[in-house]
């Protein structure tokens, strides 16, 4: 369209030309933010943000970047970026628009939840989209049309519509939940860029929290970038320094503990401890400093520790959460993805099971000691036996083997069937002398998909918390997704890798009982061991992208990893209150088989737990983790 045809739409939209508007500008004037979807509701104001400034700038008009890169913490403000972007397009600089996410479905919640949302507070994008409607262009949850453009939203899974029409405006969001190839035909970043290649003002930006080194899109990006980080002034010295988790110091009481609440942050010049009262001060004072200048593509920075006061969480916070992973490699990743805004290294290639067979412990008798409160089942189908795996669990995802045990006979045999279905309903005695059931059990449904279900189906019928799994072939970057039922049963997708690196990660890297430590009783046979160590993983290139491959190490059978990934999957999916468990232990030990058990165990079963609509937790980063 040519500059004076947008002028002329504009006078006859009734608009006055807002010629040099940018998009913080913008979102300063025109942006509104409701409580459903904001701490603070009501205007939007990029001063409680000034980080946030430059990269609006960068994705408006007035600015010469085509590629913008947002390496983020959690909590920064990094989806409002996006949304203003969004807005702006629909109400200034109108054109073929996409916004991807990892999956179809993700993009449907976030046109439903984020985009809409926008345009319903918005009156100004309300008005361009009623325009739009009246000229029969209806918007729908994977369409919006607004005069003069269209925003596309799509997952990035199927190639064809990644290939599909060319647009200029380009976000894609949350890029390190993104396979790395797509139905073989590459890279989705790398095919979804080509679309906008007939554009020469076209805008790509690229937001995500980063995961894994070396398998993260958004910290490849990042490096391919002019590499920004926001320094902010010291209040004694003035000297402009980057929030790094060095930097942060706090005090310990006279036994020794932590206390979070004392801490500041040490400036690198003067020495002298910044108190976070001065944090607002310091970004409104601060300013984007890059590491690689000259590089045409802008790549941004943040860490959690920047978000600012009762916007986001506090430096104590993060402090009392880092302390909180203790040495559990699972939950250090998560914390250094979402608050340092960095990658986590993973290092656990393969596990020596020496170390293993010389830390078997005695339970005392009970087959589920005091600390496990909790258990799940994995279960292994092969053609001439059942392989099953019970695992307690406790505070801090602390595990107890419970039981290993192989159940001959296939699953068209049905004496192996009957004797499976009398496993799973055996109840194993807690150290209270409680007695525990099962409180989830999955069986990968692996080639005997329609004989899993069946039995599954059956089992279930007589009680038993069975569900169907099966391992994603996609990377999942999780442990465990609920999928549309199946054969009738409930059935889960399982991040395989996801939860072989978990495992290992803590196989290797706890030593000492606590958060993340595997036990094992007194009398576990070294074969279980081999199996459970069996496999190793390495990452290789594929089609230009660092992949992991996991494989076995010789021709040792691995069936007992397996079963071990579906328990932690299923524990993962429970997400069961510890506290409250051992709480219902307690009282169970000393006579009382109250309501409320009964009422717990139906809400650990998915179906009923779905039937029950029971409301995830909310605000947490790492609650929010889980659900990506
Ligand atoms: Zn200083």
């Amino acid at each position: 369209m040519t500059p004076l045809s947008s002028v002329i739409r504009a006078f006859a939209d009734g608009l006055k030309p807002e010629p040099d508007m940018t998009i913080d500008q913008w979102a300063d004037k025109y942006r509104k933010l409701t409580s459903e979807t904001s701490s603070e509701p009501g205007d939007w104001e990029t001063e409680r943000t000034p980080y946030l400034r430059e990269i609006m700038f960068e994705l408006s008009p007035q600015s010469d970047t085509e590629e913008v890169v947002f390496m983020k913490g959690s909590q920064v403000g990094g989806t409002e970026v996006g949304n203003n972007f969004i807005g702006y397009i629909i109400h200034k600089e109108p054109g073929p628009a996409l916004m991807l996410h990892s999956t179809m479905g993700t993009a449907e919640d976030a046109s439903v939840q984020r985009i809409d949302t926008m345009i319903e507070t918005t009156p100004v994008l309300r008005e361009r989209i009623k325009e739009a409607t009246a000229r029969k262009w209806a918007s729908t949850r994977r369409r919006k049309k607004f005069p003069g453009g269209f925003l596309f939203l799509r997952g990035a899974k199927s190639a064809l519509a990644l290939r599909s029409t060319p647009i200029r405006f380009l976000f894609m969001d949350e890029l390190d939940s993104f396979d790395r190839d797509v139905q073989g035909e590459g890279n989705p970043i790398s095919l979804a860029v080509k679309r906008t290649a007939t554009f020469a003002r076209r805008k790509i930006f690229k937001v995500s929290t980063p995961t894994i080194k070396d398998r993260s899109h958004i910290e490849e990006a990042f490096k391919n970038s002019d590499q920004r980080h926001y320094h902010l002034p010291c209040p004694v010295c003035g000297h402009k320094q980057w929030l790094q988790w060095k930097g942060f110091i706090w005090q310990r009481d006279a036994e020794g503990r932590h206390l979070p609440e004392t801490v500041k942050y040490q400036c690198e010049m003067c020495g002298d401890l910044i108190g976070e009262e001065f944090k607002d001060w310091m970004l409104a004072n601060g300013e984007w400093i890059p590491d690689n200048p000259g590089h045409p593509v802008r790549g941004y920075h943040l860490s959690a520790f920047y978000s600012p006061l009762g916007l986001g969480f506090s430096w104590a916070y993060w402090v009392q959460d880092k302390l909180s992973c203790g040495v559990d490699p699972v939950k250090l990743k998560t914390w250094t993805n979402h608050g340092e805004a960095r990658t986590w290294e993973e290092h656990a290639e393969e596990v020596d099971k020496n170390p293993l067979l010389d830390r078997l412990e005695d339970y005392r008798g009970a087959q589920v000691p005091a600390g496990g409160l909790v258990i799940t089942v994995g279960i292994d189908v092969q053609v001439d036996r059942f392989e099953v795996v019970a695992r307690a669990w406790g505070e801090g995802e602390e595990s107890w083997l419970v039981e290993w045990k192989t159940i001959d006979g296939g699953i068209k045999d049905a004496e192996a069937r009957k004797n499976l279905a009398e496993w799973l309903k055996q109840e194993w005695i807690h150290e209270s002398g409680v007695k525990l059931p099962v409180a989830i059990a999955l069986i990968d449904s692996g080639n005997q998909a329609k004989f899993v279900y069946d039995l599954v189906r059956v089992l279930r019928r007589q009680g038993v918390k069975i569900s169907a799994s099966k391992g994603s072939s996609h990377h999942q970057p999780e442990a465990i997704k609920k999928m549309k039922q199946k054969g009738g049963v409930p059935f889960f997708s399982i991040g395989t890798e996801f939860c072989k690196v978990a495992i290992y990660s803590r196989l290797n890297d706890v030593h000492e009982p606590g958060p993340g430590f595997y036990h094992f009783p007194e009398g576990t046979p070294e074969e279980y061991f081999n199996q459970l160590t069996a496999e190793k993983f390495r990452t290789k290139l594929h089609k230009g992208h660092e992949i992991v491959v996991w494989e076995k190490k010789s021709d040792q059978r691995n069936e007992v990893l397996d079963c071990e990934v579906l328990c932690l999957a299923g524990l993962t999916y429970l997400r069961p209150s510890y506290q409250r468990l051992a709480t219902r232990l307690a009282v169970s030990s000393i006579g009382v088989t109250s309501k409320a058990r009964v009422a717990e165990e139906r809400m650990h079963d998915p179906l009923t737990r779905d039937a029950q609509r029971v409301k995830p937790r909310r605000g947490g980063y790492l609650n929010r983790w889980r659900e990506v």
